[in-house]
This record gives structure tokens, sequence and C-alpha cells, in this order.
């Protein structure tokens, strides 16, 4: 382990920082320690980062860098680094750049050869699945689902099958619309976990299927209030060498134009599935 040095900082340097995601006590100490040493911290909403600031008696000057103004602010910020200024960016919550502003500023950085150092610290995507009793050891995180219902369904119909843990962000205004989508897009049978309000007085972390989650999330309005990951088990895979919906499914346009054995053979290799398996479906869809 590097030791803690009181300097932290180092000129010509962007520190990203995570910041707390409810309980202003989750922020480590080098956070603050660097917070306090840079020369300036660009924050997503100065007023809602000042209480941060306050409570630790940092005294670092703030701008803001927000979606509108990022594209434009970067280069300059970048040029600052260049002259050897220290920066660190956080954001109102959590980590920056996950679902927030600063990947253009990271980029920018990147490219100009500045150094681009990690403060870590929470992020609600970990925070929840830490807790979820999902499988942890692979996972996709999905951000926000899109808010038009056309549009959701589309992308949840894109990942019904994902086996990996997936990963959401919602808001409270579109959690019972996008929990109603999922129960519909990947089965209302299908293991999720609603993680709310997480590191607050009303932290809430309930696992259900998805159709009666949906259902209890619609009808408890308190289930419907403040900030929330979805988290959706992934697709069960088939058993290994067992003939998938896909396989079946080339199978089928297969047997429309050659014998059995031969449907099988070229099925068996463009899957990788059992030859034999494959013949014996391919028997059975005959019938
Ligand atoms: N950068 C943040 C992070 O690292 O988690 C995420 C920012 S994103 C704009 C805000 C979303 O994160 C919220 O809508 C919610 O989905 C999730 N979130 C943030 N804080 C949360 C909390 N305390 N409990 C549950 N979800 C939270």
């Amino acid at each position: 382990m590097t030791e803690f040095s009181r300097n932290a900082t180092a000129s010509g340097t962007l520190y990203v920082v995570a910041t707390p995601i409810g309980n202003l006590s989750d922020i480590s100490t080098r956070a603050i320690t660097i917070l306090g040493q840079v020369d300036r911290i660009v924050a997503e909403d100065t007023r809602h980062s000042r209480k941060l600031m306050q409570h630790y008696a940092i005294a670092t000057p703030l701008s803001a860098l927000h979606e509108h103004n990022e594209r434009e602010l970067a280069p300059q910020l970048v040029e600052q680094l260049g002259g050897g200024r220290s920066l660190a960016i956080i954001s109102d919550a959590g980590t920056p750049l996950i679902s927030d502003p600063g990947f253009n500023l990271v980029r920018l950085a990147r490219e100009a050869g500045v150094r681009v150092v990690p403060v870590p610290g929470p992020s609600a995507l970990i925070c929840a699945l830490s807790v979820s009793g999902l499988p942890t050891d692979r996972f996709a995180f999905e951000g926000f689902l899109p808010a038009k219902s056309a549009a959701r369904r589309a992308r949840i119909d894109r990942l019904r099958s994902e086996p990996r843990t997936l990963i959401f962000y919602e808001s409270s205004h579109r959690i019972v619309d996008s929990l109603s989508d999922m129960a519909a897009g990947f089965g209302a049978m299908r293991q999720a976990v609603l993680a709310r309000e997480l590191t607050k007085q009303f932290e809430t972390v309930h696992g259900d299927a998805l159709g009666p989650l949906a259902e209890w999330v619609e009808n408890d309005p308190n289930q419907q209030k403040g900030e929330m990951v979805v988290l959706v088990a992934g697709a069960a895979q088939p058993e290994e060498g067992a003939v998938t919906d896909k396989a079946e499914q080339m199978l089928v346009v297969l047997l429309e134009e050659l014998p059995i054995k031969q449907a099988a053979k070229l099925t068996a290799r463009m899957t990788g599935i059992n030859k034999r398996a494959l013949y014996d479906r391919a028997l059975q869809l005959k019938q």
C-alpha cells in the first residue's frame, strides 16, 4: 500500500474524486485532503456541492461543469492543467462520469498527456450490487433506460438473453412504468432487486420476482420515492450441449431444404452443439 501523504496533490493533475451517495460520512480521508489542496474543484452543481464542502471545511474555489457547458469548458480546463494547475472533478453524488458529467474532460485531459488520478469511493451501482444477493461475478451496468416507453421496451428486448446481472439506474417518476416494462420483457418470474435510498434514512433493499416486485412498488407510493437502482438477474443459460432456441430456429429453416442428417450436421457446425442432440430434435420437429 502507498503511504498517504499530507501534501497529496501534484501540479498539472486532474483528480476524479468520488463523493457520498447520501451519507456524508462516506468519503475517504484522501478525498477530503485532495479536495482541500487542489487549485479548483469542478462540480456538477456548485450549490449542491457547497454543502459537502462546508461540512468538511473545504474552502477550495468551485466552478460548475455540467452537461450543458462541458464541451465548451473542457478544453479551457485542460489548458489550465497543462499550465500546471491541479483540478478535482466531483459530481452531485458518487463517482463522477458514472451517469454523470466528466467524460469529455477526462478524455481530453488524457489525450493531452495530463495525469488523471482516481480517488475512489461510493457508486450507487456497486453499492446496490454488493447487497443485492444476485450474482456479482459478471454484471452489466445499463445506466438509465430510455424515458419513452417504446424505446425502453426495445432496449429491454435486446437485453432479454443477457446472462450477466443487469443494473439500471431509474428515477422515481418512471419506476412504476419501468418495472412493468421489465416484467413484460424479461418475464414476470425473473428475479430482481430494488435498492432505494442507499446509505440514507429510508434505505430499502427488496428482492422478488419482477411481476410481484412491480406490483408491490405500484401499490406503495413510498416505494416510488427517492433514488433507486434496479438489478435484474441474468437470463438462465441452457445446459451445456442443450439445443438452444437459436439452434432450433436454424434447424427449422434448414429442414425446409435439406434432409434431417444434413440439417443437423450443418447446425452442429454453426453452433457447436452436439450433432446427435440436433438430429434427435430435428426428428421431433419433423413429426
Ligand atoms: N455518479 C453516481 C454514482 O456513482 O452512482 C450516479 C449519478 S446518476 C445521475 C443518479 C442515479 O444514481 C439515481 O437516479 C439513482 O438511480 C442512482 N443513485 C444515486 N444515489 C443513490 C442512492 N443513494 N440510492 C439508490 N440509488 C442511487
